[in-house]
């Protein structure tokens, strides 16, 4: 490991110049300690950036109100002897003081910090093009699928139409077709909706407040009723954690969650679900896993299902858009937590949630 040397001087508040300063300042900014000395009071205007200027002075200013104890710090720019800029940390306390309890002198560390400096530039340029990359691709993947929204109901109504007003002519063949018009509309219509709801969360920063999962999981059972009843599924619901969260959002993720459970059963099984509170290893997060006994997950696939559109069946086996857990993980993301899977092809797959504790 690099040990960064750290300036050291004795700053006189009378004479606004340095009294004394260690060898490190040649090593970060390229001056002998006498040179230092030499400039005096024309030292930091010298040196200092122009932009980093009226922070300095006001940092001096906060140094003449100090307490004794006190120690403050301040980031700023330094021109090095052979034309760089350089970032300095420097942490100031009072050394001493003038009869009427004034500042007269302080002492303070610099140490450099440009590499750090640097990264951090580096990590928030990385975040910002993040942040206009996501927005691009919301605003594209919104329009596209709110401009297919309109074909796709005039598609329905016409065939509505047809249906009206010339069912009665229609031999059974063209019934038939015409009903399979239909429910192909209707699934474009549901796609549409839920490549909508997609775009809706990508980059969006939600506020997060405590949120009790049991009263999430309850609305979701509200919302499934029709679904539970049809397949005569038990759902076994054991108290839940209160997280950190967007109480909508985290509805849309167990909406998600359960919906699958119910879809992806075994035709010949009954369904049974479970939702369980899981104990963690990592001490801020809550884990909830929902648990089912439906066709399960080969292994091999279980990266994949996380992803946008990436399905396992066909339509017409289980109906859907490959879009549920694509929004169930970046949901979960977006709350500083993540979602796993465990499932046993023919037995049942569970998906457990970790997410933070208030
Ligand atoms: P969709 O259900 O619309 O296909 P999802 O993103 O929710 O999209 O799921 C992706 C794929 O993961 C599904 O097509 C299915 O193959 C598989 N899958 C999801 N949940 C389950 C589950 N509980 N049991 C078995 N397979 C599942």
């Amino acid at each position: 490991m690099q040990v960064v040397p750290s300036i050291i001087y004795v700053f006189n508040q009378n004479t606004q110049s340095n009294e004394y300063t260690n060898r490190s300042v040649g090593d970060a900014m390229g001056y002998t300690q006498q040179e230092v000395l030499d400039m005096g009071a024309a030292l930091i205007p010298t040196i200092c950036h122009p932009d980093d200027l009226p922070r300095v002075g006001e940092h001096f200013e906060r140094i003449r109100g100090l307490d004794d104890d006190d120690v403050i710090s301040l980031e700023y720019r330094v021109l090095h002897k052979d034309g760089h800029w350089v970032w300095l940390l420097s942490q100031d306390t009072v050394f001493d003081r003038n009869e009427d309890g004034t500042v007269r002198r302080h002492i303070g560390t610099a140490t450099e910090i440009t590499r750090q400096k640097d990264a951090e530039e580096k990590a928030l340029a990385g975040t910002r093009s993040a942040a206009a990359a996501n927005e691009e691709l919301r605003s594209f993947a919104y329009s596209i699928s709110h401009d297919m929204k309109s074909p796709a109901n005039t598609l329905k109504m016409l065939l509505d139409e047809i249906e009206t007003v010339h069912g009665l002519g229609l031999c059974a063949d063209a019934h038939e077709l015409l009903n399979l018009a239909r429910q192909t509309v209707g699934r474009m219509t549901a796609r549409v909706e839920q490549v909508l709801d997609y775009t809706r969360l990508i980059g969006r920063k939600s506020p997060h407040v405590s949120v009790p999962l049991d009263r999430v999981v309850a609305g979701v059972q509200k919302d499934l009723r029709a679904e539970i009843k049809a397949t005569g599924a038990r759902l076994d619901i054991a108290p839940l954690p209160i997280v950190m969260g967007n109480e909508t959002e985290l509805r849309v993720l167990f909406q998600n969650l359960l919906s699958n459970a119910l879809k992806y059963r075994d035709k010949d099984v009954v369904p049974d679900i479970k939702v369980r509170s899981i104990v963690g290893t990592i001490s801020d997060l809550e884990g909830v896993a929902v648990q089912d006994n439906g066709i399960g997950i080969p292994k091999e696939s279980h990266g994949r299902i996380f992803e946008m559109f990436k399905r396992l069946h066909v339509d017409e086996d289980y109906p859907g858009v490959g879009l549920g857990l694509a929004i169930c993980r970046r949901i979960a993301l977006a709350h500083g937590g993540r979602i796993e899977v465990t499932s046993t092809v023919g037995k049942g797959t569970t998906f457990t949630v970790w997410l933070r504790r208030p």
